[in-house]
């Protein structure tokens, strides 16, 4: 193959591509668990930090420390594992995973290998049709769930682009070293076809919402707390093999993961027609373009030379403390948004712009509060997904709480506020300025409440607008909007639009 074949120019169109091979999934997704402490040390694990200063002899690696498992970990594992229906072994061993550099003091990482602690266990992910029809529901399975320590962070300075090539010298951050994480190794996800990009991204979603409703992560893609390396193979269908896989490391958002998917569809399939042949690499996403480069060529498990770690005993959860665990389990997310969705009456899609949104909690939260539904998604999901979006952020680290919202919503409801006042109130609520009630009065917020000011503000309007005014009169209602948007500029926003179209029509009623 030449090295021309894989350059990120020749790429198959998608459809062309599906109607010539299958391929195939696997994805192993790294998370790392929201413990206090590291995985075998008592080091914080807190993200960010000075450099090197959440470190200890143990995660550093230093002759003569030795690791004690953190039993939080364990149980947020086994947990992992239970609501993955997976089987939990009665005995696993951590092992040594030899490899040299430098994000890894040791020159080892603690995993585990052949006895992992979860096995043989699936996930439901739901993908909506393209063409329009019922959602699918694809159950991928479950290879294995097993537990190791994360590698410090290397910063490569000097160069352009931040990588190590062109950089004049890296620096090291051993923080990250040795906090727990999770690895969820899927078995190969076949028969998905021209879905398979969107079937990696709803299994990665779902995994997320999974691990949020059992606490054991924060799951900030964006701080790398979940990480997804995506396999991707394709063959003819038909052929008695699969093709050889490429494996793209470290892709750290849920579009990405799908973006990834299709784009290593589309290149294999133009290497594949060129007549070439896919090596078996790991690759790097490049967010910015969508594209895929290669990284190393693949190693193999022999190249490693895993063995049972000596300083660390074999974790065997006994079957009354997997029993305690199993009573923990929280109702199944995917039970719970088809739940919620038929309380609340929504759609499909109404509830998927919900969860997408990052808001479900929020307006689960915002109704107990006393909101009912409609009004408490109308926030969530209008403006304050435009401030969250604008400012970058989540819509859950806004400092807008679901009380805010509930009683914004509540004088909305009593006409005490319109939206617009509403908004500003909420302007106010993120520029810190207090509590809602402070923020209306401070501002002078309240809706025009006397009824003296509306009817004179009205009849001005309709005396300086006498054509809309018989318009109104000859029975068409509609034309009323053009005279309430003027009330509401003579009244600054202020007045409540709903009692205005009344009086309007009151007064030009024949
Ligand atoms: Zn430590």
């Amino acid at each position: 193959m030449s090295a021309a074949i894989s350059t990120p120019e020749t790429l198959v169109d998608y459809d062309d591509a599906l109607a010539r091979y299958e391929p195939v999934l696997g994805l192993e997704v790294h998370v790392e668990l929201n413990t206090a402490s590291k995985m075998f040390c008592g080091c914080s694990t807190t993200f960010g930090g000075e450099p090197n200063t959440h470190v200890c002899p143990t995660c550093l690696g230093l002759p003569g420390s030795l690791p004690v498992v953190n039993h939080a970990a364990v149980e947020s594992a086994i947990r992992m594992g239970l609501a993955l229906n997976c089987d939990i072994a009665a005995w696993g061993r951590f092992a040594r995973k030899n490899y040299f550099y430098p994000d890894m003091p040791k020159d080892y990482q603690i995993s585990q290998y052949d006895e992992p602690l979860c096995v043989n266990g699936w996930l439901d992910v739901t993908v909506a049709d393209p063409a329009g029809g019922e959602p699918q529901v694809v159950r991928v399975g479950i290879e294995r769930v097993h537990m190791e320590e994360d590698t410090g962070k290397l910063t490569h300075a000097g160069g352009a682009t931040g990588r190590i090539h062109g950089a004049d010298y890296s620096l090291v951050d051993y923080n990250r070293a040795g906090v727990p994480l999770i690895e969820i190794v899927t078995k190969p996800v076949t028969g998905t076809g021209a879905l398979a990009p969107e079937v990696a991204k709803a299994y990665v979603t779902e995994l997320r919402e999974l691990m949020r409703a059992l606490g054991v992560s924060d799951v900030r893609m964006e701080q790398g707390s979940l990480r997804c390396d995506a396999n991707v193979s394709i063959a003819p269908p038909g052929a008695p093999e699969w093709g050889t896989r490429t494996e793209t490391k470290n892709v750290n958002s849920l579009r990405s993961v799908e973006r990834a998917v299709r784009f290593e569809i589309r290149r294999q399939a133009a290497v594949l027609d060129a007549g070439g042949t896919i090596t078996l690499e790991t690759r790097h996403f490049h967010e910015d373009n969508g594209t895929t480069t290669p990284g190393r060529s693949k190693e193999t498990a022999e190249d490693y030379r895993y063995f049972p770690d000596p300083d660390l005993v074999p974790v065997a959860p006994d079957l009354a403390w997997i029993d305690r665990l199993r009573a923990t389990m929280p109702e199944p997310p995917g039970e719970r948004r088809e739940r919620l969705r038929a309380a609340w009456g929504l759609s499909e899609f109404d509830m998927s712009s919900v969860v997408n949104a990052g808001a479900l909690d929020l307006v689960v939260a915002t109704i107990d509060a006393g909101a009912d539904q409609s009004g408490a998604r109308k926030w969530w999901l209008g403006e304050l997904a435009r401030e969250a979006n604008e400012r970058g952020v989540a819509l859950a680290d806004l400092s807008v709480t679901p009380a805010d919202v509930a009683e914004v919503e509540a004088l909305v409801t009593a006409g005490q506020l319109n939206d617009k006042l509403a908004r500003q109130v909420f302007a106010g609520l993120l520029a810190g300025e207090g509590s809602a009630a402070e923020v209306i009065a401070a501002r002078g917020l309240e809706v025009v409440s006397d009824e003296g000011v509306l009817v004179q503000a009205v009849d001005e309007v309709i005396a300086a607008n006498p054509d809309v005014a018989q318009k109104i009169r000859d029975g068409k209602a509609a034309a009323a909007g053009a005279l309430i948007g003027q009330v509401m500029k003579a009244t600054k926003g202020k007045a409540d639009a709903g009692r205005v179209r009344e009086l309007i029509l009151e007064r030009l009623s024949s």
